[in-house]
């Protein structure tokens, strides 16, 4: 997304948070969850693909199909990561329109929905976090609900177009957002032919339709869900806090590594407009490095930084922090995203000073590089 000037200040990094004021009001979604929220057909799919890996006994393996389901997990965590969650969520670098509905396409490969809804759950939470009206928050809704009963929610179910103006004004991903199942229903098909094919030119190999379904799809989909879900549900309760940010985000160098990258979770709280969120050298970002080489390559461009300042601001690596009582928090960080602790402190103590300081992070920027 064009746009973004390049990082010159932080109050244009709060700026490029890309939320509307409308996102920041409370609204009647899966706030107090319970059973009734819970629309039981949507467990339906969900249960029949886990079953589903069970065919595993039937089809048997071979290293094409295995080595396929590690291939199919790792370029789906990268679109769901680097595009879902870096670009279109938090717009954290630009690219071109051709390639913004690829990368797109690529991640409702993920079939974790379309790019519109993911991000705009995804602002919601960044919005709310761990606060009342989290989504999904493990220390508020427990970790069940956080790691994936929140996704079955009646009023999670529709996308919020309103959070996300900056992205649904593209008719093209409107489309893939409404009909983004097909995506992984094509990439089912596609695997089955590709294994028959095998089966038929290089019966060497050892696979089949079927085998290659239930590896590349079914199994691989099912360790990328969970995978992707420990961010919303262990990263918020499992790690260590750097910034003392004001919910219970974790950095955790296991999850970082299944995820790549996004089990640095405590800093991607603290700076949420940052490409990175491996803050330092040793903090293993594979997300970040992938985006690097794009745009070595020219098809990303205007990957944002973490400022020095934000990343040796109040480190306490490695260890956890006592939390104070929920009542006692101010709002969430993301309404501050950018600001330094002394400021975010001066604003919660100032009303006035508050309001401004999210119409700051509120302000929308719009344009696109499309
Ligand atoms: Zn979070
Ligand atoms: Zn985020």
């Amino acid at each position: 997304m064009a746009g973004f000037a390049e990082l010159g200040s932080e109050e244009t990094a709060a700026r490029n948070v890309s939320v509307s004021p409308s996102d920041r009001a409370p609204s009647p979604r899966a706030a107090s969850p319970s059973r009734s929220e819970i629309m039981w057909s949507r467990l339906v799919p969900y249960t029949l693909l886990h079953l589903s890996c069970f065919f595993v006994l039937w089809v048997g393996w071979s290293p094409v199909a295995v080595w396929t389901a590690v291939f199919l997990y790792a370029i789906r965590m990268f679109a769901i990561t680097g595009f879902y969650h870096r670009y279109f969520s938090h717009r954290t670098f630009r690219t071109s329109r051709p390639m913004q509905f690829l990368f797109g396409v690529l991640g409702a490969s993920a079939a974790q929905k379309g790019p519109l809804w993911w991000a705009a759950h995804h602002r919601y939470h960044h919005q709310h976090a761990d606060l009342e009206h989290d989504l999904h928050s493990p220390s508020r809704h427990g970790f069940l609900w956080s790691h994936v009963g929140w996704i079955w929610a009646r009023s999670n179910y529709d996308t919020e177009l309103h959070s996300v103006r900056d992205l649904s004004r593209y008719p093209e991903l409107r489309w893939l957002d409404r009909n983004a199942l097909w995506v992984p229903v094509g990439l089912a098909v596609s695997l089955y032919g590709v294994g028959a094919l095998l089966a038929q030119l290089a019966p060497a190999l050892g696979t089949s339709g079927g085998q290659m379904v239930v590896w590349g799809f079914c199994i691989s989909t099912v360790v990328l869900y969970h995978a992707t879900y420990t961010i919303n549900s262990l990263a918020h309760s499992w790690g260590s806090r750097r910034y003392d940010t004001r919910d219970d985000s974790r950095n955790n160098w296991f999850l970082a590594l299944i995820t790549l990258g996004e089990g640095w979770h405590n800093n991607h709280h603290r700076y949420p407009v940052a490409t990175r969120q491996g803050f330092f050298w040793w903090e293993i970002d594979l997300t970040y490095y992938g985006l690097w080489v794009l745009s070595k390559l020219g098809i990303v461009w205007g990957l944002r930084p973490v400022p020095a300042r934000i990343r040796n601001e109040e480190q306490r690596s490695g260890e956890l922090q006592e939390r104070a009582p929920r009542a006692t928090r101010g709002p969430s960080p993301s309404s501050f995203a950018g600001q330094s602790t002394a400021s975010r402190n001066a604003a919660r103590r100032n009303p006035a000073r508050r309001t401004s300081a999210r119409r700051i992070a509120t302000r929308r920027t719009s344009r696109t590089s499309a």
